[in-house]
């Protein structure tokens, strides 16, 4: 009902949309696609699109999730221009099922809003609106202006880093302003068209990341590109152009000034890709891990860190790939152990094992936050999975059987396997515990060592003498 009213009000524009896709000029160039020149944008000048049409894109539509296509629908149908855009399009030309999908459109995020019922507006930076299908959410952003434009809400700070960016524009301001050409295509599945401002899609058929515009200029703007372009390089294996690639080391340190909370983010997301490794590897080529994982430094540069480091990378990559699930805080606890590791020693001069232990991972913790703020919610477990190791040597007595039905047991233990993959711990250790862990009644009693530990002694009460007795009430 509400939304036949609202088709009804947009009925005007579905015209103009109707009236656009009748001026799609003849092919001229039947390799890539035919030129025409874009909808005219709210004031902006006109600029030409590569047109791609589906004989030569071969995107298979069907391929969308049911909510990006709805999305679409009900934009399109509201009388707005409506594409798929971004890391979805890119990754269906290179024959990858998207993550997820994200939309763009001459909708303004209150008329998104009033188009779908069940949505909401998000964002402080840049408006969006979330509409949500179930439990997908399709994300859908407004056309972005230029943040060089005077008028709007934008500003740009002392080194060049776009702080604030609420500026709406045409579809080829968006285009521009997107990072790499890959991801600025643009795609219309009820035409079927690909519309391509920066030759995105002959630098995917040649299997290379560029940035749009000036790469050192870009990078000033926002310096997570850098990263960026490491992961989706790594994630995708795509080449990186060499001027896109020429200036991050020397850019590096720009980094330093991403708000820490970001920085998790997108390190997130890159140990997250399901190619750590090549992407690990990658920031290390191109400077970029200094300070970005400060305790990294550090362990990458020991054997048996590393070591640890990479074969907790592996195990991360191979699950991702084999479509299991990875626990961020098992990583960040692995990525930082031999950092604990460190701390914990120092510490145990000081004070027992096992305060010496809390003291570390509390300190290894607090100094990390500095440059990458690791959220709360993973911190808690990785201390659990870090404050668990000590129990693993224990084999005696009735603390094998309290550590076994622990909660986190699972990720201790595989943490403890890591440990002794690398070299760390005795390969014996974890082999005893597969054991254990399997064995049953009689059988998992019969593995227990000796009690070697010195039994408490309970305080014999000794009798007060009787002057110093309690006066009876
Ligand atoms: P992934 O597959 O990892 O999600 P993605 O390219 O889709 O990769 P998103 O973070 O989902 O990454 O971003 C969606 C799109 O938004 C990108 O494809 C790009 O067009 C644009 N974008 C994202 N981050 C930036 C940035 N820092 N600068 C410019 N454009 C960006
Ligand atoms: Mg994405």
């Amino acid at each position: 009902m509400i939304k036949k009213l609202l088709d009804k009000i947009f009925k005007p524009k579905s015209k103009k949309n109707e009236a656009d896709k009748t001026t799609k000029a003849t092919p001229s160039r039947p390799i890539l696609g035919t030129k025409r020149t874009a909808k005219k944008g709210r004031n902006h000048d006109k600029h030409d699109a590569l047109i791609i049409q589906h004989k030569t894109h071969q995107i298979d539509r069907n391929l969308l999730s049911t909510a990006a296509q709805k999305t679409i629908d009900g934009l399109q149908k509201a009388g707005f221009e409506a594409y798929i855009v971004g890391g979805a399009v890119r990754d269906l030309l290179l024959s990858r099922i998207p993550k997820d999908f994200d939309v763009a459109t001459d909708a303004t995020p209150e008329e998104v809003n009033r188009v779908f019922r069940r949505s909401r507006i998000i964002g402080r930076r840049f408006r969006l609106v979330h509409v949500l299908f179930g439990d997908e959410t399709i994300e859908v952003s407004t056309f972005r202006g230029s943040h060089l434009e005077s008028s709007g809400d934008s500003k740009v700070n002392d080194s060049g880093r776009i702080i604030r960016d609420n500026v709406f524009g045409s579809i080829v301001d968006d285009a521009v302003r997107r990072d790499f050409t890959a991801n600025a295509l643009y795609y219309d599945p009820t035409s079927q068209e690909v519309l391509d401002f920066h030759q995105g899609y002959a630098d995917i058929q040649a299997g290379i990341l560029r940035m749009i515009g000036k790469p050192e200029t870009r990078y000033a703007e926002d310096p997570v590109r850098m990263l960026r372009v490491v992961r989706l390089s790594a994630k995708l294996g795509l080449k990186i152009d060499n001027a896109t690639k020429a200036p991050i080391a020397k850019l590096a340190d720009l980094l330093q000034d991403v708000p820490p909370s970001r920085l998790f983010d997108e390190m997130l997301k890159l140990f997250l890709s399901g190619h750590a490794i090549e992407s690990v590897t990658a920031l290390r080529e191109q400077h970029l891990h200094h300070g970005l994982l400060p305790m990294l430094d550090v362990v990458l540069e020991q054997p048996m860190g590393e070591r640890f480091v990479m074969l907790a990378l592996k195990n991360t990559d191979d699950r991702i790939l084999s479509g299991k699930s990875a626990n961020p805080s098992f990583l960040f606890a692995a990525l930082l152990w031999h950092e604990v590791l460190a701390t914990w020693q120092t510490y145990k001069s000081e004070m027992p094992p096992i305060p010496a232990l809390h003291t570390a991972m509390s300190e290894v913790i607090a100094s990390q936050a500095e440059k990458l703020a690791i959220h709360n919610r993973y911190t808690a477990t990785m201390k659990e999975i870090w404050g668990l190791q000590p129990r693993f040597e224990q084999r005696a007595g009735k603390r094998p059987f309290g550590l076994l039905i622990h909660p986190r047991y699972r990720a201790a233990y595989d943490f403890l396997l890591l440990r002794c993959e690398s070299g760390e711990l005795p390969m014996e250790l974890a082999e005893w515990w597969t054991a254990f862990a399997e064995a049953e009644g009689e059988a998992r009693t019969a593995m227990l060592q000796a009690d070697t530990t010195p039994k408490k002694r309970k305080k014999r009460s000794r009798k007060k003498p009787a002057t110093s007795a309690a006066p009876e009430a």
